[in-house]
């Protein structure tokens, strides 16, 4: 069993922070291929996808490192023993490492015991192939019981699975407690992919049909644009999510270029890792009933 304890409203981030952008890369590659209806994994799906790990990772990391800005990557355990330069490169760059489960299996399908051995496997990898031992946790799709087994069997700082709030809360339980730093489904998913059709393509999180550029970039911009008009009253973050097998493209990741441009330009925007962010959340934020 869990508590959680939301956050109030004197929290703030440290001086001079009025906006931290969280950038999450999704590191999954062709993990998530959608099934054809034999269960056997789509193989064009899977070409796909595999393009995140090839070509598109390198390519968000170049651009995250050309702007000066850190982030968060989010990595399954398959894609990193998979791909390691991959994940080598992104740890020598200085960003923030977590897991996203070991084959992006979705925890809500799988059993309690199930899911903590995938837990336990994934960790093992980053601990094997990277010599880290990691302290960030996203799962795909979150059980009820993703926050209770992460309490009980790991020693986790963070979780960033939900899509519940705006800002962290403290989660407590099992002797110890653990940030929980929710993002949002406004993510290049949701920007980058024609969600009108249902039909086709099999799930929205394939990417056979695109968004044009313009509207994911007014998208993020309005979002920006919202969360910075807020934050000179009171404490916002903006999660910014990109999966390498869909922002990694060309004419994707140029909207991301051009969106870090444009942040950047305002003061108090802070790119951070949700290490950090844990870290000021734990010593600036207050936590608890008002
Ligand atoms: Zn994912």
């Amino acid at each position: 069993m869990w508590n959680e304890k939301g956050y109030k409203k004197s929290f703030r981030w440290p001086d001079g922070v009025r906006l931290p952008i969280a950038i999450s890369v999704h590191h999954q590659s062709e993990e998530a291929t959608c099934p054809m209806p034999d269960g056997q994994p789509d193989p064009f799906d899977y070409s796909e996808r595999q393009y995140g790990a090839r070509r598109g990772a390198w390519r968000l990391l170049d651009i995250m490192s050309e702007h000066g800005v850190r982030g968060t990557w989010l990595i399954c355990g398959a894609t990193l023993e998979k791909y390691p330069e991959v994940s080598r490169a992104v740890q020598k760059a200085g960003h923030c490492i977590a897991g996203h489960t070991y084959a992006h299996e979705m925890m809500c399908n799988m059993p309690p015991d199930t899911e903590v051995a995938l837990i336990k496997k994934t960790v093992a990898v980053f601990e094997d192939l990277l010599g880290e031992h990691i302290r960030g946790w996203r799962t795909c799709f979150a059980s009820h019981n993703t926050l209770d087994l992460l309490l009980e069997h790991s020693d986790l700082e963070w979780d960033g699975s939900m899509w519940n709030d705006d800002l962290p809360s403290l989660i407590e339980g099992h002797g110890r407690e653990m940030l929980e730093i929710p993002f949002a489904t406004y993510s290049d998913t949701a920007l980058g992919v024609d969600i009108t059709n249902p039909a086709f393509p099999p799930s929205r999180f394939s990417t056979w049909n695109a968004n044009p550029p313009d509207f994911m970039l007014r998208g993020l911009k309005s979002a920006f644009d919202a969360l910075y008009e807020r934050g000179a009253e009171r404490a916002v973050m903006m999660p910014l999510v990109v999966h390498d097998f869909i922002t990694g493209r060309p004419f994707r990741s140029k909207v991301l270029d051009e969106f870090l441009s444009y942040a950047k330009q305002f003061d108090g925007v802070v790119f951070t890792g949700h290490d950090e962010l844990a870290r000021w959340a734990k010593q600036s934020g207050e936590f608890g009933k008002e």
